[in-house]
């Protein structure tokens, strides 16, 4: 069974929520790549002003779609001759997934059975890649976690994360699709969300540092996370589908890092040397230079439930798709403090 068109034809890949971190990194890999990339949104297009930084959008066909709309999106399917599809968008926080399971449910796992259904009943040849999670695994794994590790989600996004990375599995068995699952573990950039930790400790620490805004509150300093660099990520989930054949792929770096050591070093970015006092909720750090606090835990950070340690091990990718995280956290930090420090600095010329 072959899975592309004419291999001298420009391939198309379709990227559901285009306009978050992973869907700005991969369409833009794939422009480079010669892709003809149509994205989706949630968001109504006249609200989408591709102007300054945000002209890459113009290279994208955006189509407004809504992921519970199976109609639509077998429409959608029917009418394109799609190379590749990426399942992206979602609810990525699992923050949200506690207020809102259903939404949750509807948007990341029904969206992506309509995708399997449309591709399986019209358009057989498509390749498929679905950004599934590490939280598929649950909280209380101890070892590094590879693609045969057991399945125990916890979170409502866990839970509506392994629902749809098992269609994924059941349609490649079943109807002979190619569909992939690229289980990633945390990947950063200056493109994360507003909502997520990383992205949090960076705009606080630049606010403080260069306008003098408040302290940064925080949660639990000792979880421990496997934090890789959004781009090599995407990468990942290109090759998965360039691959000769269909497989699930663990994308992580293997290394975990606190988040009292990423505090640290996106302080010492900004030139700052943090000493850490206390413990639990009475930890704090300060700045040796300038004596000034900068950090103190707010309990109100606290998840009810949360996995100490959360690492993967990508040897799989490495062997399969030659795949392998380049970027320490030093880089990372360093990355998306500079594109802070630049957004204040193009707000002081506004
Ligand atoms: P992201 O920045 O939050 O982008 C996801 C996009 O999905 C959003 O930009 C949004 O686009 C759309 N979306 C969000 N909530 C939605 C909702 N309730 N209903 C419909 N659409 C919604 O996430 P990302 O970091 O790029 O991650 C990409 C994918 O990888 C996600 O599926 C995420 O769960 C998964 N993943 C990410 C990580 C990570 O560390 N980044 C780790 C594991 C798995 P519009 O508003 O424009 O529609």
């Amino acid at each position: 069974m072959t899975f592309s068109k004419d291999k001298s034809a420009q391939k198309s890949a379709l990227i559901t929520g285009v306009l978050g971190q992973d869907g700005y990194h991969l369409s833009n890999q794939l422009l480079e790549k010669g892709y003809d990339v149509i994205g989706t949104t949630r968001k109504n297009l006249n609200a989408v002003n591709p102007s300054g930084s945000e002209s890459w959008i113009k290279r994208v066909t955006l189509v407004q779609l809504d992921l519970t709309d199976e109609q639509q999106i077998l429409e959608l399917v029917k009418s394109r001759e799609l190379d590749e599809i990426y399942l992206l968008g979602g609810v990525s926080s699992v923050h949200y997934s506690n207020q809102f399971p259903v939404e949750t449910m509807k948007v990341n796992t029904l969206s992506t059975l309509y995708f399997l259904k449309a591709v399986q009943q019209s358009s057989p040849n498509t390749k498929v890649l679905l950004a599934s999670s590490a939280e598929i695994f649950g909280y209380d794994n101890t070892e590094k976690l590879t693609e045969t590790s057991p399945l125990n989600a916890a979170s409502p996004y866990g839970i509506s994360k392994l629902a749809a990375h098992l269609f994924v599995e059941s349609f490649r068995k079943n109807y002979n699709i190619f569909a992939c699952c690229g289980i990633l573990f945390n990947h950063e950039s200056s493109r994360r969300g507003d909502q997520f930790v990383t992205k949090k400790i960076t705009q606080t620490l630049v606010d403080f540092a260069v306008n003098g805004g408040p302290k940064l509150a925080i949660g639990n300093l000792g979880v421990c996370r496997d934090w890789g660099y959004a781009p090599e990520y995407t990468e990942g989930m290109y090759l998965a589908l360039q691959s000769d054949r269909a497989r699930d792929y663990i994308f992580a770096t293997g290394q975990g890092e606190s988040i009292r050591t990423f505090i640290t070093e996106s302080a010492s970015v900004l030139g700052m040397e943090l000493v850490w006092e206390g413990s639990e909720l009475n930890e704090t750090a300060t700045d040796r230079i300038s004596g000034r606090e900068v950090v103190y835990v707010d309990p109100k950070y606290f998840r009810p439930v949360d996995a100490n340690v959360m690492l993967g091990n990508p040897e799989f990718a490495h062997n399969v798709l030659g795949w392998k995280a380049k970027t320490n956290l030093s880089g990372i930090v360093k990355e998306m403090i500079e594109a802070e420090l630049r957004k204040v600095e193009s707000k002081r010329h506004d």
